[in-house]
């Protein structure tokens, strides 16, 4: 993803005392036309410019959600009573059904529900978008009239996700295609083996539409025990018979969990020699990936929301500290250093994911930075406070919880 560097008529701003989040003292940083322009125990206060006592906040770069699925988002709707029943393909079924009666606006919900993480600090998304038989692309253009409406403000990658399988579905191949042209970034996918039951046939679509468009490729890999490992095997070998190296990220992976550790490692050292990164919402009711495993082996990790208020479920608020806590939670993370690793997969984690230039918190990276209260990292999560300060290109665009747009 490349840098969006903002126009010098921006006015420059200087946090005074600000703590970032992974260093030791309070210093200055001065936000200049879109990037950190310098960084220094006390800087001097250049003319026009905007300066915060950023004192008792902890400064940390734009949260990146590396898992959401903005189109399916109901915030803003009348209450959805959730009865639905707890099976994968129930729970598709109940979602077209909702969607043919209540024909809910992706633009319009896809817009909510990202003002709502803007608000809480995140800057980067990657977001699957229901692409299939019925609706066609109509969610992907809605998501993408979204990401053209909030420029400047968060960054958005789409991925053309099909929700309800390719083969399955007939038609979906060629409207995945189509959605490459349109402007999707990434190609996704689906349970090669449970729902389209052809995993080859699944996984040489995906990887030949990439391979096509240039294009990366996220999967969703739901497949428990060997089932999901013998996906996940097939996953590396098709990575390295198409040279995808470095473009292929992996959702969910509960598989990963359910392995024995020597396996575990096995994967591990592959995900990493192969620069397959993954992405997890740190679920309660299913084994997980090994975190701090595949983050000692080097294999990129993001968090996401996934779905936020939807017909799945009505959790989720679209704040990614929230998910961290969650992330830490799930781990059972109580030491300052463990609760780093949600702190990183949050942040750097998810740039990575996302391949975001210019990332971080030194001087010449983006200017897209969140404050958040606290006297150290652990507790500006673990306080979760709203009264978060959010900079895009060096501008302040939400504080206290709300858009300033
Ligand atoms: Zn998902």
């Amino acid at each position: 993803m490349k840098a969006c560097l903002a126009s010098s008529a921006i006015q420059p701003v200087l946090l005074q005392q600000v703590q970032p989040f992974n260093e030791t003292q309070p210093i200055d940083v001065l936000l200049v036309d879109g990037a950190i322009a310098a960084k220094g125990a006390q800087l001097a206060v250049p003319d026009h410019a905007m300066k915060l006592d950023a004192r008792g906040y902890q400064l940390f770069p734009g949260l990146v959600d590396g898992h959401a699925h903005l189109d399916k988002s109901l915030l803003g709707r009348d209450w959805y009573v959730n009865d639905v029943p707890r099976n994968l393909s129930d729970i598709i079924a109940n979602e077209r059904r909702y969607r043919r009666e209540q024909r809910p606006d992706a633009q319009l919900q896809s817009e909510r529900v990202t003002r709502r993480c803007i608000a809480s600090g995140t800057s980067f998304i990657r977001t699957h978008v229901d692409i299939d038989n019925e609706i066609g692309l109509a969610n992907l253009e809605g998501v993408l009239e979204t990401r053209r409406r909030l420029a400047g403000k968060v960054d958005i990658e789409v991925v053309a996700f099909p929700q309800s399988g390719i083969l399955q579905n007939p038609g979906t191949a060629e409207l995945l295609d189509q959605a490459l042209y349109l402007g999707a970034d990434l190609i996704g996918g689906l349970d090669p083996c449970s729902f389209d039951r052809d995993p080859v046939t699944h996984l040489t679509i995906i990887f030949d539409l990439a391979v096509k468009h240039g294009k990366k490729l996220d999967i969703h890999l739901h497949e428990r025990g060997e089932l999901g490992a013998f996906s996940l095997e097939l996953l590396l070998s098709f990575t390295r018979r198409y040279q995808m190296q470095d473009r292929v990220t992996l959702s969910h992976g509960f598989c990963l969990g359910m392995v024995d550790a020597e396996r575990q490692q096995q994967f591990a050292e592959q995900m990493a020699e192969l620069g397959i990164s993954m992405a997890t919402t740190a679920p309660s009711d299913v084994e997980v990936p090994p975190w701090a495993l595949l983050d000692r082996y080097g294999v990129a990790l993001c968090a996401g929301n996934d779905g936020i208020r939807d017909t799945w479920n009505p959790y989720s608020s679209g704040d990614m500290v929230q998910r961290a806590l969650m992330l830490g939670q799930r781990y059972r993370w109580r030491k300052d250093q463990e609760i780093a690793l949600a702190a990183k997969t949050i942040t750097y984690g998810g740039a990575e994911v996302m391949a975001v230039e210019h990332y971080g918190l030194s001087v010449g990276d983006r200017a897209d930075v969140v404050l958040i209260p606290g006297r150290n990292m652990v507790e500006a999560l673990v306080e979760m406070p709203r009264d978060r300060k959010v900079f895009k290109a060096g501008q302040l665009i939400a504080e206290n919880g709300e858009c300033l747009f």
